[in-house]
């Protein structure tokens, strides 16, 4: 079978590999059909990211179906299966609280465990969530990207109405937007990239605009999803006292003026991924509803052979979500 496989930061390889062993236990053995590669699949690519490990086979925005399972699997042959790429044991303090998202002993798959660019491959079936008949494939990919922007937005209140502004256009930025939008928010979508911006106005009635032409404008919520210093320490200015900013981007430091978070009473929320199945679950909903505009985000299907033009497509933040199709 073909896997894509990165040697080293940026060394990124497509190779044959013998077939993989029948699955065990409760494993499945999934033939991929689609995967998404993510901003984080560029982070690690470029060797940026501080907790990947090499050598790695990259991938964790997966959808398949699944061809052989192990005697314990919960799901037999035959299901189309998303997968969670983050594992967690269940049992340490964290887990048990229900913040499976934060397990003292996750693994990400495609970051420090192998992951899913492969024509297959094998799992627990405890990491994966089958997929109902009316969603297919091609939206079930977005499922755990737009789970994050899913889980960050329970932290607050966003409803018709609501005036939120997402700084960052990236793929969580722009499925952000997305959300917001059909949930009835005033959306604000801001970026520096204008092929970005031109993304984000075909969504909707949603105003995509440069960092440089917000002034005096405040918001009640507040997205951080561009994952810089600048965009973050802007994100502060732009939420109205009692508001609230969620950051989801992961910039190593910023300055935080905090007599200004005080007087103003603002709120500001770290959230980190999802937690599995209850966000999967409700965005799956949210995907079954043809009101929620997400195609304008999918910028390219590509065949896996295909894979170094996919990778500098991502890599040069001209796209929307670059998709495998296997
Ligand atoms: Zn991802
Ligand atoms: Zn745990």
């Amino acid at each position: 079978m073909l896997e894509l496989f990165l040697t080293n930061p940026t060394e990124l390889q497509l190779r044959t590999v013998d077939a993989l062993p029948s699955p065990k236990g409760d494993e499945i053995k999934i033939k991929t059909s689609y995967g998404g590669i993510c901003g984080s699949d560029v982070s690690v690519y470029r060797g940026k990211l501080p907790h990947a490990t090499y050598p790695l086979r990259p991938g964790h925005e997966l959808v398949g179906t699944v061809i052989e399972a192990g005697p314990q699997a919960s799901y037999p042959v035959g299901t189309r299966v998303v997968i969670l790429p983050n594992t967690f044991c269940g049992e340490c303090d964290l887990c048990l609280k229900g913040h499976t998202n934060i397990c003292r002993h996750k693994k990400s798959l495609g970051v420090n465990s192998n992951g899913g660019f492969s024509e297959e491959f094998v799992i627990s079936s405890k990491f994966a969530l089958s997929l109902p008949d009316d969603l297919p494939d091609e939206k079930a990919v977005l499922i755990e990207p737009l789970a994050v922007v899913v889980h960050a937005f329970k932290k607050v209140n966003i409803t018709k109405g609501t005036s939120v502004a997402i700084v960052g256009s990236g793929n969580e930025g722009m499925l952000a937007s997305a959300l917001a939008y059909y949930l009835g928010a005033h959306v604000t979508a801001i970026d520096i990239n204008p092929k970005k911006l031109e993304i984000i106005k075909s969504i909707g009635d949603i105003n995509a605009v440069y960092p440089s032409d917000i002034h005096d404008e405040t918001f009640d919520v507040v997205i951080e999803a561009a994952g810089v210093r600048s965009s973050v320490e802007q994100g502060i200015e732009l939420v109205k006292p009692g508001g609230a900013m969620v950051l989801i981007g992961m910039t190593p430091e910023a300055n935080i003026p905090v007599i200004q978070l005080v007087r103003k009473e603002l709120t500001l929320l770290g959230t980190i991924i999802y937690n599995f199945p209850s966000d999967y679950q409700q965005t799956i909903e949210y995907l079954q509803d043809p009101n929620l505009n997400i195609s304008p985000i999918v910028s390219k299907i590509v065949p896996l052979t295909e894979y170094q033009s996919a990778y500098e497509s991502a890599l040069s933040g001209d796209y929307g979500k670059i998709v495998f199709k296997f």
